[in-house]
């Protein structure tokens, strides 16, 4: 049995059903998010897990003991909310004592983990300081230094970082990360920031509209989405609508492509779907596997320089590397891309789904 255990819970608010069929096992260390858009049900599952909520149906179980009927604060787990929940009326390290507080610990010991924890996340200057005279970075870290000092056997991470500006948000990434390895506690993120879904997890649950579309490392999200929904939330893809013909290719705007299209017999409609950075262009005519349009948009973002061409009413998104010996092409060229058939994902046109 695994550390935690989620098993065939629901829940609904009156007739309204926003959790189905989740289960999950989470081992002991491991660092797993919720990513989904606004409303898919991820915070929901987070207060079933931290007792917030009772579900409809099913069970939660951590370190093997059935907590589903618990209170949270029986069930010795940490959280961490979006922004501003630290005590206003407290110092920083009334804070992170209170939970040592109201475990009983004597005073001594709680002066020495409160300490503790500030050095931990980097604070231990703060320590006197009220929340209203820290940043929003400092005071998410505080709220994380209170979450895990009563060394809680999960901890559980609201949208943590949400509310924080962009350059704080990306070290405060790995910070978390490096703390929660560190201490090796079990961890749940909830996000619907995919890059720190794909940044930050050892694995991610992909939800939509209340149910579990897809687990797996980032690797496996990114790479091998297994539904349309899954692959255009998380990262950037074009997809291309076309139609199957004989021997695993695929016409697309009146051009012959090849593509591998397991499950899809000849004449069948299908889309398939490419990542930017698995397009490029093709200024020779040698390569195969190629379509013919016209540059529609070119964004220099530095590094990267991101393309967006047509091929009749299809797009595609092209990343090439900046070369400071080639100027970007120009808007209104014509252009022919190169694709490899692996690289391609073909999903049923109708449903989504990948037979991958
Ligand atoms: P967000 O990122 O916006 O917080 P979320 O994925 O975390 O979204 P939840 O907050 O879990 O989504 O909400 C899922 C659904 O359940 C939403 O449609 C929400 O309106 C509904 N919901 C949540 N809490 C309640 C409640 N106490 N009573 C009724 N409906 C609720």
């Amino acid at each position: 049995m695994s550390f935690l255990e989620i098993t065939g819970v629901r829940k609904a608010f009156g007739p309204t059903t926003v959790v189905q069929g989740f289960d999950l096992s989470v081992e002991r260390g491991e660092f797993v998010s919720f990513l989904g858009p606004s409303g898919c049900g991820k915070t929901t599952m987070l207060r079933i897990v931290a007792g917030f909520e009772s579900p409809s149906a099913g069970t939660v179980r951590i370190g093997g003991e059935d907590v589903t009927d618990l209170a949270p604060n029986a069930r010795r787990i940490g959280m961490v909310f979006q922004a501003y929940a630290l005590f206003p009326n407290m110092n920083v390290a009334d804070n992170v004592a209170f939970g040592l507080k109201i475990a009983g610990m004597a005073r001594a010991e709680r002066e020495a983990r409160v300490d503790e924890m500030l050095r931990l996340v980097g604070l231990p200057h703060v320590r006197d300081r009220y929340p209203y005279q820290l940043s929003g970075g400092q005071q998410q870290r505080v709220a994380l230094a209170r979450a895990i000092a009563p060394k809680p056997r999960v901890l559980l991470l609201d949208e943590p970082l949400s509310a924080l500006d962009a350059k704080i948000r990306v070290s405060l990434r790995e910070e978390i990360r490096e703390l929660q390895r560190a201490l090796g506690i079990t961890t749940i993120f909830v996000t619907h920031d995919q890059e720190e879904a794909l940044s930050m997890s050892d694995r991610i649950v992909v939800m939509s509209d209340g149910r579990m579309e897809q687990v797996g490392t980032p690797f496996e999200i990114y790479n091998r989405p297994r539904s349309r929904f899954v692959a255009s939330f998380v990262g950037t893809l074009s997809l291309l609508e076309g139609r199957t013909v004989i021997g695993e290719r695929v016409v697309v705007a009146g051009q012959e492509i090849e593509a591998e299209t397991p499950g899809h017999g000849v004449g069948e409609a299908v889309t398939l779907a490419l990542r930017p950075e698995a397009v490029s262009l093709v200024t020779s005519r040698e390569r195969s596997n190629r379509l013919t349009g016209e540059i529609a948009d070119v964004a220099f973002l530095g590094s990267v320089v991101r393309i967006r061409a047509r091929f009749g009413e299809n797009e595609i998104l092209i990343d090439t590397f900046n070369d400071p010996a080639t100027p970007p092409p120009e808007r209104g060229a014509a252009v022919t891309v190169h694709f490899s058939p692996a690289d391609i994902q073909c999903l049923d046109a109708a449903t989504g789904a990948s037979h991958r």
